[in-house]
Order: C-alpha cells, then sequence, then structure tokens
C-alpha cells in the first residue's frame, strides 16, 4: 500500500488480475510473509500454531515446511493436520540436545466431545486439557496417557472481554487453585503430567508476562519431576493500526527462557519451551480482495458498499476490530484525493459494516476516493478471516490462493450454489 492508501499488487501478482481470475470476495496470503513470520520465532525449541486462526490445508502445509508444530482444538483440526502432512505422534528418536521429543499435533480444549474422545483415542494425539474432567475421560479410554495441563492463573489479558483468556471471566483451563487435587485425580487415573500450558496473552506488555511466567514457575513446582515442556500460549500481537509495532520478540523469549532454565535447574532435566501463536504466523499475510458495487449518501455521511460483509471477514463486528484498506482503482486515471467514507457489506443486517468501532459505532476512514468496479482491499485479514466467515444470507464461502514467488494458485474454490444447499432435503 502506498501512502496515497493506493495497492495495485499484493506480493507482485496485481490485484485486478487476482479480481479478474478468482472473482471477488478472495482471500490471498503470501505465502513468503508466513514463512518470514515462522523464522521470527527461531528462538524457541517449538513453534505451534494455533491453526484455527488459518486452517487452510495449503498454508498448514506451508508451516508445516517451515519446521513449525500445529495445535488443533478439534476433530475437524485433527483431520487437517494430518491432511496437511503432520503425524498423530512424536517418533521417538531422542534429541541430542537431551530435550524430550515435541508432538506434532496438541489437541487443546475445554471438553472432549465424543468425536474428538474417539479420534485423540484411537490416534494417539497428545492432548492438553482445560478441565479436570478431561482427565478422567480420556484415562478411561488411553489408560497411562501422558497429558498436558491448561492452567489458569487467575487473572487475564485479552484485548476485548470477548478474548480475555484468563481469571473469573473466562472458561478457559483448570483454576489454579485446583491443581493440587487434580494433580491428585490424574495421579489417580494413572496419567503422567508432562506439560503445562498457560494461554494467557500478554502481547508487548513484558512486566504483565513476567507475572504469567512466575504464575507458570509456582505451578510447574506443584507438577515437579514429570514436567518436560512448558507452553507460553500464543496472543503475540500484531500491528493493525498505523503507529503501531511489533512485540518486542527478544524480550518475549528472555523472559520465558530464564523460567525455563531455572525449572530445569530445579528438575535437574531439559525443559522443552514451546510458543503458540496463531494470529502472529498469519494475519499479516492475508489480504481480502472485494469489488466496490455501490456509493450512496445518507444525508452527510458516505457509504462506500462492497461485495464482502460479516460472512466473509467478522472481526469488525465481532470486536470492532481495524483493518487497514486499501483501493486498487479499476481505471489508472481515478482521482487520487481521500475522503471520509463507511465501508459496509451487501448483508441485510445493518452491523454489517467492517469502519466500525468497539461498541458497533460505525466509523469512517479516509480512503481514495471510489467508484463502483474499483477493488477495495482489506487487509492485514489472514488470522481470523476466512476461518470465521459463513454462509449467512445464504451466501457461498469465499476462494483463497496462496501468492508464492509472483504467481497466484488456487488452494480452496469459491463455494457454489449447489454447495449451499448440499444435505438439504425437503
Ligand atoms: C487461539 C489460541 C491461540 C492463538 O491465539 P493468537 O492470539 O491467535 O496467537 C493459542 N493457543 C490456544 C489454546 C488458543 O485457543
Amino acid at each position: 500500500m502506498n501512502s496515497n492508501g493506493l495497492r495495485d499488487q499484493i506480493a507482485g501478482v496485481g490485484v485486478a488480475e487476482l479480481a479478474r481470475e478468482y472473482g471477488t470476495p478472495l482471500y490471498a496470503y503470501d505465502a513468503e510473509m508466513i514463512r518470514r513470520r515462522c523464522r521470527d520465532l527461531a528462538a524457541w525449541d517449538t513453534v505451534r500454531f494455533a491453526q484455527k486462526a488459518c486452517s487452510n490445508l495449503a498454508v498448514l502445509d506451508l508451516i508445516r515446511r517451515a519446521g513449525v508444530l500445529v495445535d488443533a482444538v478439534s476433530t475437524g483440526e485433527i483431520h487437517r493436520a494430518l491432511a496437511a502432512g503432520y503425524t498423530a505422534h512424536a517418533d521417538r528418536a531422542a534429541d541430542p540436545t537431551g530435550l524430550p521429543p515435541a508432538h506434532p499435533i496438541v489437541y487443546t480444549a475445554d471438553i472432549f466431545d465424543r468425536e474428538s474422545l474417539d479420534a485423540v483415542a484411537k490416534l494417539g494425539i497428545h492432548v492438553n486439557c482445560g478441565s479436570s474432567d478431561m482427565l478422567e475421560q480420556l484415562a478411561e479410554r488411553v489408560p497411562g496417557a501422558s497429558v498436558t495441563l491448561r492452567v489458569n492463573p487467575g487473572f487475564g489479558h485479552g484485548h476485548s472481554q470477548k478474548t480475555n483468556t484468563g481469571g473469573e471471566g473466562s472458561k478457559h483451563g483448570i483454576w489454579h487453585e485446583e491443581i493440587p487435587d487434580v494433580l491428585r485425580r490424574a495421579e489417580w487415573a494413572g496419567l503422567c503430567v508432562t506439560g503445562l500450558h498457560m494461554h494467557i496473552g500478554s502481547g508487548t506488555d513484558l512486566a504483565h508476562l513476567a507475572e504469567v511466567a512466575g504464575a507458570l514457575e509456582r505451578v510447574a513446582l506443584e507438577i515437579g519431576r514429570s514436567l518436560t515442556t512448558i507452553s507460553a500460549g500464543g496472543g503475540l500481537p500484531v500491528p493493525y493500526k498505523p503507529g503501531e509495532v511489533h512485540a518486542d520478540l527478544s524480550g518475549y523469549f528472555t523472559l520465558w527462557d530464564a523460567t525455563r532454565r531455572k525449572l530445569e535447574q530445579t528438575f535437574g532435566h531439559r525443559i522443552r519451551l514451546e510458543i503458540e501463536p496463531g494470529r502472529y504466523l498469519t494475519a499479516e499475510s492475508g489480504f481480502l480482495v472485494t469489488e466496490v458495487r455501490a456509493i450512496k449518501k445518507q444525508g452527510g455521511r458516505k457509504y462506500t458498499l462492497v461485495d464482502a460483509g460479516f460472512n466473509t471477514l467478522a472481526r469488525p463486528v465481532l470486536y470492532g476490530a481495524y483493518h487497514p484498506m486499501s483501493l486498487c482503482p479499476a481505471d489508472d486515471a481515478a482521482a487520487q484525493q481521500l475522503e471520509d467514507v463507511a465501508v459496509g457489506g451487501p448483508l441485510c443486517e445493518s452491523g454489517d459494516i467492517f469502519t466500525q468501532t468497539d461498541g458497533g459505532f460505525v466509523a469512517t476512514r479516509a480512503l481514495p476516493r471510489a467508484q463502483v468496479g474499483d477493488y477495495l482491499v482489506i487487509e492485514i485479514a489472514g488470522a481470523y478471516g476466512f476461518v470465521m466467515a459463513s454462509n449467512y444470507n445464504s451466501k457461498p464461502l469465499p476462494a483463497e490462493v496462496l501468492l508464492d514467488g509472483g504467481k497466484a494458485r488456487l488452494v480452496r474454490k469459491r463455494q457454489t450454489p449447489e454447495d449451499l444447499v448440499r444435505g438439504e432435503t425437503v
């Protein structure tokens, strides 16, 4: 995007060319950006992608080739991981540095539905348990299993009430005060607790992070020497708004590494240190290409209406999330003048607005003056974008393409009208 809010290419491929070839709305992912974000985290023993952020098989395959492992929060995500080439369990070859083997796929949840319990038992998938009921359910099916405990340390740090992942306001994890009781139950059930996980998402706040690391250390000492892996969870932020910056990754790592080293000294063996980003790996790679279909004035406010709505990208309506936008004019001679507009979609729903703030208030954005037929690109849409898309208003799910080496590859077809009624009967 140039400083005038104009963009004619994404990762070396023309926006208009993409729109003509694959139609709009369209999700396009920059493969090299994903690889770069994987490399940023090379200091960690294990980077585990929270695939719920962007689970297209081609993206998972790319991430697997970059040496990143994967988290699954459902049976469907387990099947995606397997289809993308991940194996269900680690090969037991000893790591030359003495680190315990990493589980290629971990199932993380607060419950087992019947399907997921069947799947982890049959396939031998490692489980990160967010409730003590999961322990007994697993022990019955997989006697002697090793497990990870997801702990709620009693405080949180989400960027909205809906994304807060710790404290009394969060349903996630095993409450920290229950750990002694849960450890007794695990032992009684014959399970071995080898992993400890906290997903709080402190972002750039290193002081808060130190608090999380301290809480994890206390629980680790309660678990004792069976522990071989600790996970800092996800929640690494990305800059969405102008002026926001990337987190201090090395400060982040240093803090967790110090916690790991302390535990290694106490226990006398190596501890694997994991991080579990979702957003960080894919958000910036993703672009939602839309076409401007109508421009209208409601009193004093101008609306630019595009062919994508909250059925295509839900973050603005769910969280008041901000996404940068740029315009690719269909006509090169288009005016470059900026104007304040509200951007909305096609749904029969007044909340179908991309420029809204938390609480659902319609805001405006300064964008180059648009005309019907121009392409509006909604940026940093590669995390919690397509994966939250729906068929609301009987709209088809959009196509997805992967951009690599200046070429586009279709990695998911746009749904057809037949897809929309598949499985229904009258
Ligand atoms: C969603 C989630 C993540 C990833 O969160 P991001 O904010 O996208 O990094 C990591 N771990 C678990 C268990 C999650 O549910």
